[in-house]
């Protein structure tokens, strides 16, 4: 009987005529593999602990060829530069266009009082610099620079936590996804790793960072692919290695690191989270990455821009409003020692940046009421 109703339903899916939106996977691969991808990683926390080695060792590229190491001199009183390279690289006919933001010198400098700042900052231009974009005209072309991942190096040598760590991971925590990462794992012991990654999570935990968040597995997912989403939520911070050397390890050619009493292998996931990092960044989790930034971080910085650029408007309105009221044609005060022509070159780009600002909003509206309507 079962064999019979099989072949009806066999029978009955060949008379079914298809619409032919079966394609649509496909078409979407191959535009987007046509496209390629993008996808911007910032790499911080302090200088040596191994950032540019395990970059490279992640993307199998040198990203760091032109890099220039600053002597202790220059480090007293480097402010946090922050530089970008940028490579791409093909695999498989897919390509993907990497940028790396680095902050080197970070907790260097003898004072290092918010020196997450330029950070933050660098962060926010970039969500300003898209905002202005997708408000434009021009916005099939839009150069997306938002920062998607950040991953943020913890030294192995700490009691976990450093007050540098919380003051820098909770002054960004809001704008970019923040990945840990126990950096120069093959200095400690197997058991050392362990205690250093609980101590290090109940401390997130405690300080109240908001470190990324793996999305949780849907209950229909094979067991396989859930036991492997436990193990990567286990293994916050990522205990990592990195090397830019190849080396020969029982006859075959690894990338490690030599010591006189023996090698430890970047890809060994007994020695260290390597593959665990890689594999999560690249294969698994790439697109919730960009997903998060878009939707929440980005949001946020959105929502707060649009919120104080109506303030701003409004006041501005209700200033006007009273001026035209009162009949005075001269509502701004003039500053102090500023002669009347500089007054005036003020009043003009302030209106200036007002007009753009009300351009902006109006557009901005105009989208809400499209995306709306189609909805
Ligand atoms: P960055 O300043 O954070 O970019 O650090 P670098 O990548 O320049 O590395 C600083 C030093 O640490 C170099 O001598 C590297 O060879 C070494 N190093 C990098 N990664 C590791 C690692 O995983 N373990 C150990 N023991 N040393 C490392």
């Amino acid at each position: 009987m079962a064999a019979n109703s099989e072949t009806n339903s066999e029978a009955e899916d060949q008379d079914k005529e298809y619409v032919g939106f079966a394609t649509l996977p496909n078409q979407v691969h191959r535009k987007s593999v046509k496209k390629g991808f993008d996808f911007t990683l910032m790499v911080a926390g302090e200088s040596g602990l191994g950032k540019s080695t395990l970059v490279n060792s992640l993307f199998l590229t040198d990203l760091y060829k032109d890099r220039k190491l600053l002597n202790a001199e220059e480090r007293i009183t480097q402010t946090v530069e922050i530089t970008k390279h940028t490579v791409d690289i093909e695999e498989k006919g897919v390509k993907l266009k990497l940028t790396i933001v680095d902050t080197p010198g970070f907790g260097d400098a003898v004072n290092n009082t918010e020196c997450w700042k330029s950070v933050a900052d660098y962060i926010d231009q970039q969500f300003e610099q898209y905002f202005r974009d997708e408000s434009g005209l021009n916005r099939k072309n839009i150069q997306d620079n938002r920062v998607h991942c950040c991953l943020y190096f913890i030294s192995p040598f700490g009691h976990g936590l450093r007050p540098l760590d919380v003051e820098f991971m909770k002054a960004l925590h809001e704008k970019v996804n923040i990945v840990p990462i126990l950096a120069k794992a093959d200095t400690l012991t197997p058991t050392e790793v362990k205690k250093k990654k609980i101590k290090i999570r109940e401390e997130i935990e405690q300080y109240g960072i908001k470190i990324y968040q793996f999305p949780d597995c849907d209950s229909d997912e094979d067991e396989e692919f859930k036991q492997q989403d436990t193990e990567l939520k286990e293994s916050i911070p990522f205990a990592v290695i990195g090397s830019n050397t190849v080396v020969e390890a029982k006859g075959k050619r690894v990338r490690g690191r030599l010591y006189p009493w023996g090698i430890v292998e970047v890809e060994n996931s007994a020695h260290c989270d390597f593959v665990k990092l890689r594999n999560m960044l690249v294969r698994t989790h790439m697109q919730d990455l960009k997903d998060v930034t878009r939707e929440t971080h980005y949001e946020n910085y959105r929502a707060q821009c649009i919120q104080s650029m109506t303030r701003m408007v409004v006041k501005e309105r209700n200033r006007n409003k009273l001026t035209r009221e009162s009949g005075t044609d001269f509502p701004i005060p003039m500053v102090p020692g500023v002669g009347d022509n500089e007054t005036e070159k003020l009043i003009r780009e302030k209106d200036e940046e007002l007009r753009r600002m009300q351009e902006m909003l109006q557009r901005i509206q105009d989208q809400m009421h499209t995306q709306k309507e189609a909805y």
